[in-house]
């Protein structure tokens, strides 16, 4: 028997829909709505609903994605080389009526098992971390990490790793220009992040540009009282020191720090803690034309429980949500908001601009193979991520975040780049959608893989933590893979379920962005 022809039409308006079945759709097959394909149309990929004059608006998620190149007869295949990139939103002609998304009902009464910390942020790791102020010390700083988990980590059961903080910058860059506030409060917020407990080592050089004494937190560099257990000693050591003769002293005063470290760590215990103290951060990779139907919905919808409890998500990836600013700007809670979302874009737009890129630089070969045409089809899928939710806030790369509720944290698109800023604006848990397929991982925090299409969820059974792919195929509807993941992130917030990248220790480099010039 011949499988079922299924595709997906998002929107009424939508003058195509993606064709769903694993391996694509032959010739003469029949959608649902009696479109006859007129050749085989691949996985993801779309086809015309209708007539479409050239020139005439490709229309999905109810919005235009680009003008057809050419004319295309009902039941083609419309791959990328058929739709032409239209302008991006004009920033200067969008109106700030802002306000316009009301505020999501409250979802009292559910808790995770954190680690509380002094500052008021909840750990869901309890990691040793060890922050460099500058490259040259990586090579020790790894070495150092080697002999902690082959010597020290064993005695210690309630610690959960020890992490290097290894970076490309802290000397060789002009450290005062403009562009170089992004990696240094990046630096200093990682230092902070609630899964390194206020306990994170800083290991400099000495000689560096960007001095190690400014990566420690305001809250433990003024007047050490000594005894209190949390500000005693100074979380800094410099390679350079002159009491410090080789690398076996070296090795060994960074030791004895980690111990005391690893002591204190060791005493903490998980406790209920509510699901307002959660800083979930959402981002996407290796995206395909499932990923803004199954995935992204389904996490759009957990990161509206989310908010619902009182946490605070975060979207990102300003690339992928610049073509659909219009969309979002109403969505901002008032005028201020709306100001610095603009803002964002508008820096992005310049530095792009500076590196003689647009956004047309975005969707990758992989993005195309899986049905995207262009960077604003990417952008429409990518902010169901956000749920539907009021924007509350908009921060800049590498900040912190203020405010609970969901919020744009302005980062580039780039996977490593965007985790790196996420951890630094206080994330806890990640949950990341991928279509193509990445084992992408962090150590400092647990990243929730979610897949979009069925074909990956099969091929990647042991990477993936959660199959969204089960609503292209009408197993499972948007509502119930969202409360599904609501629940994974309780569970694995908790520590009672460990995902794959942890299971398998897979993680990726943190890669701080430095829009500022090397020298
Ligand atoms: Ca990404």
């Amino acid at each position: 028997m011949k499988d079922r022809a299924l595709s997906i039409k998002v929107n009424d308006r939508d003058n195509v829909a993606i064709v769903a079945n694993d391996g694509g759709l032959l010739a003469g097959a029949t959608l649902a709505d009696g479109t006859v394909l007129l050749e085989g149309v691949p996985p993801g990929h779309k086809v015309a609903l209708t007539d479409l004059p050239a020139g005439a608006p490709v229309v999905r998620y109810g919005e235009m994605i680009g003008h057809a190149a050419r004319a295309i007869p009902r039941g083609s295949w419309i791959d990328e080389s058929l739709v032409l990139l239209p302008e991006a939103p004009s920033l200067d002609r969008l109106s700030l009526s802002t306000g316009q998304a009301p505020d999501l009902p409250p979802l009292p009464g559910y808790t995770f098992e954190g680690y509380r910390n002094a500052d008021g942020t909840v750990g869901t790791k309890n990691l040793l971390g060890i922050v460099t102020s500058v490259q040259c010390v990586s090579g020790v700083v790894n070495h150092l990490v080697r002999r902690i988990k082959e010597e020290l980590l064993p005695r210690y059961p309630n610690v959960d790793d020890v992490v290097a903080v290894n970076h490309a910058y802290g000397c060789g860059v002009a450290i005062n220009a403009p562009g170089s506030a992004v990696p240094i409060r990046t630096l200093q917020n990682l230092v902070r992040n609630p899964n390194f407990g206020g306990e994170a080592m800083i290991v400099g050089l000495g000689c560096e540009k960007l001095e190690a004494d400014r990566l420690v937190p305001e809250e433990t560099s003024g007047g050490c009282c000594g005894d209190c257990g949390v500000c005693a000693g100074s979380p800094v050591l410099l390679l350079q020191d002159e009491t410090l003769h080789g690398f076996a002293d070296m090795i060994a005063a960074l030791m004895k720090m980690a111990e005391d470290r690893l002591e204190r760590l060791n005493r903490r215990r998980r406790e209920s803690c509510p699901a307002s103290d959660l800083i979930v951060g959402v981002q996407c990779g290796g995206s395909d034309a499932f990923s803004g139907v199954t995935a992204n919905p389904a996490v759009g919808y957990a990161a509206d429980l989310v908010v619902r409890a009182g946490g605070t998500v975060m979207f990102s990836e300003v690339t992928e949500v610049r073509d659909a600013v219009h969309l979002l700007l109403p969505r901002t809670a008032d005028v201020w908001v709306g100001r610095a979302l603009l803002r964002e874009m508008d820096w992005y737009d310049r530095y792009l601009a500076g590196g003689g890129a647009d956004r047309s630089a975005n969707p990758t070969p992989g993005n195309k193979e899986g049905g995207l045409a262009n960077v604003v089809e990417k952008a429409l899928g990518s902010i169901a991520k956000s749920g539907s939710g009021p924007i509350v806030d908009v921060i800049g790369p590498g900040n912190r975040v203020q405010r609970k509720g969901l919020v744009f944290a302005a980062t580039p698109a780039s996977d490593f780049v965007c985790g790196t800023l996420q951890l630094a604006a206080g994330m806890n848990l990640q949950v990341f959608t991928t279509g193509r397929g990445t084992p992408y991982g962090l150590a400092m925090a647990p990243v929730v893989k979610v897949s979009s299409s069925p074909a990956l969820s099969q091929r990647w059974h042991d990477l993936i933590d959660l199959d969204a792919s089960r609503i292209a195929t009408g197993e499972a509807t948007i509502e119930d893979v969202g409360w599904e993941l609501f629940r994974l992130i309780l569970d694995v917030a908790s520590g009672r379920k460990q995902v794959a990248a942890d299971r398998l220790g897979l993680y990726n480099d943190l890669i701080l962005f430095n829009p500022g010039p090397v020298t």
